[in-house]
């Protein structure tokens, strides 16, 4: 890999007259070809022998490689300079507003003992992990007090159906208080739906939550991962995501936006059956599906043995997915890849997702906030469940006592914030897939020790530039079938059904 800039401006002009004005880039050779990109998130593919023609500014006037060159913003004097601003200003639209996500740990008791989720799940007869109420509502006064006009409240835990009535509750407080605030209010659940009844499912469909929850692919793959000594856990997940998109569909609403959403943990066992997740996925009435991989931190050994693998393995898992979802899609079965959408909707759609893990500067402590069950406040869900471990030094603070305006400008958001500016990072700086690529200070904490990482050996970045590389190579090959495709992921549609104005109520 090698990274270097363009050449000096004054070293192309003295190479003959048809100097060539070009912006600092980047390159990578992808494919047979080097791919180059831009600060504004252009990118372009080149021969390698435009490539040198670029570097030796050896390119005759009447040339299209200027046009490319010119349409893809890289040439200085060609530059409109007003459209850039207003693209950078979009692209970075999220630093002038506080943080939207709003995580609420509002119990840390589930009934489920998933194999890969020890360190953050309670007992269920455990005393004093539950949020109180009055816990509650301190934690919705300082999200409300964020500066963003979009805010989201979602429920996490442990399992946040074994504290109902204060998920009630926190969904009443908070759009009283929005009754005055007037924001864009949401809500989301993560549900393993195990405590799911028709009374909460009415309730949640009325006040429009979201329902999200995990589902790890066929009943053995599932059950085997998913332990909940009570019950049959796949076939309940798979009953209530029925009974829900039912709900949806009987209310008139369009199947391909509003479903329940469902994820899936990867482990050792699934790497072997992909084609049969997504498959499952399918038949299920799911029309995306989100490959991440599994961040095996704080697992003791045996665990690890178990359920871990390399990410070369995960990698190589990807590529094949991916691949079959492509044919799918082919033979007509709508499915979605959701970290191919996040990275296309950036790469050739040219917006930006917000997807606080992939982007920088990160979302911690700027673009989401992450509630204990005790009020005590973190940077973001990783950095609580580090707190789990033992460790609390991605804690900022406590709702009740604690102002907003410190928190978030507390010196561990600011060290965050500078931890996860990739213009900062070495390695990054100079990576081609800097316009589009984002790290996790919290995962180099863990994998590295310190919240700047080095990223030449950091499993973080080997993920991404795989998964960079993989998708750059989908890009310069497809056919105009994949082209339209890879255009359709990359364009985000909103649900603004989820959406909740300042009501009256
Ligand atoms: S994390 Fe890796 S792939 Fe991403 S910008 Fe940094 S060096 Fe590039
Ligand atoms: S520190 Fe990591 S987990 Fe936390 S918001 Fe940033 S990228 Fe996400």
């Amino acid at each position: 890999m090698t990274h270097h800039t363009h050449l000096p401006i004054e070293l192309l002009s003295v190479r003959g007259n048809k100097v060539l004005d070009l912006l600092p880039f980047r390159q990578r050779a992808v494919d047979g070809a080097v791919l180059i990109s831009n600060d504004f998130g252009d990118h372009l593919f080149l021969s390698n022998d435009e490539y040198k023609a670029i570097l030796h500014g050896d390119l005759a006037n009447d040339d299209p490689l200027r046009d490319r060159l010119k349409a893809g913003n890289f040439l200085a004097r060609e530059l409109d300079r007003d459209a850039i601003t207003a693209r950078l200003q979009e692209k970075y639209r999220f630093l002038r507003a506080g943080p939207s996500l709003h995580i609420f740990v509002v119990t840390l008791r589930c009934n489920h003992t998933c194999q890969y989720c020890h360190a953050s799940r309670a007992r269920m007869d455990q005393p004093d992990v539950d949020m109180s109420i009055e816990t509650a509502e301190r934690c919705v006064d300082f999200a409300f007090e964020t500066t963003s006009p979009s805010l989201t409240i979602e429920f996490q835990g442990g399992e946040p159906l074994a504290n109902w009535p204060v998920v009630e509750h926190i969904i009443e407080y908070a759009r009283q208080k929005n009754a005055l605030a007037g924001k864009s209010l949401m809500f989301a659940l993560v549900t393993n739906l195990s405590l799911m009844d028709e009374e909460k499912l009415a309730y949640l469909i009325d006040r429009r939550v979201q329902i999200c929850t995990s589902l790890d692919g066929p009943a053995d793959l599932h059950d085997g991962q998913r332990i909940w000594k009570d019950g049959k856990s796949h076939d309940t997940t798979v009953d209530w995501i029925h009974r829900i998109n039912q709900h949806y569909v009987e209310a008139g609403m369009d199947p391909h936006l509003y479903h329940i959403e469902a994820l899936p943990t990867i482990t050792r066992q699934t790497l072997k059956r992909g084609h049969e997740l997504v498959e499952h996925y399918a038949n299920l009435g799911c029309r995306s599906i989100f490959l991440r991989n599994l961040d095996p931190f704080g697992w003791g050994a045996a665990v690890k043995n178990r359920l871990g693998y390399t990410m070369e393995d995960f990698l190589a898992f990807y590529r094949d997915t991916f691949l079959h979802i492509v044919e799918m899609n082919r033979n007509g079965q709508d499915m979605v890849e959701r970290t191919a959408a996040l990275l296309f909707s950036k790469i050739i759609g040219n917006v930006e997702p917000n997807y606080l893990d992939i982007r920088s500067p990160c979302g911690a402590g700027i673009g989401q906030l992450a509630y204990n069950h005790d009020g005590r406040l973190f940077t973001c869900d990783e950095g609580r469940m580090v707190d789990r471990s033992g460790d609390d030094c991605f804690q900022i603070g406590q709702v009740g006592t604690d102002n907003y305006r410190e928190v978030v400008s507390s010196p561990t958001v600011r060290s965050m914030v500078m931890a996860s500016t990739l213009e900062g990072q070495p390695g990054c700086a100079n990576c081609v897939y800097k316009p589009w690529c984002g790290v996790c200070p919290v995962h180099n904490y863990c994998e590295q020790g310190s919240i700047h990482g080095r990223m030449a050996d950091s499993t973080y970045c080997q993920k991404h530039m795989g998964i960079f590389d993989f998708l750059m190579e989908r890009i310069h090959r497809a056919d105009p079938f994949e082209m339209a495709l890879f255009q359709r992921w990359a364009t985000p549609r909103g649900q603004p059904h989820y959406v909740h104005e300042a009501e009256a109520l």
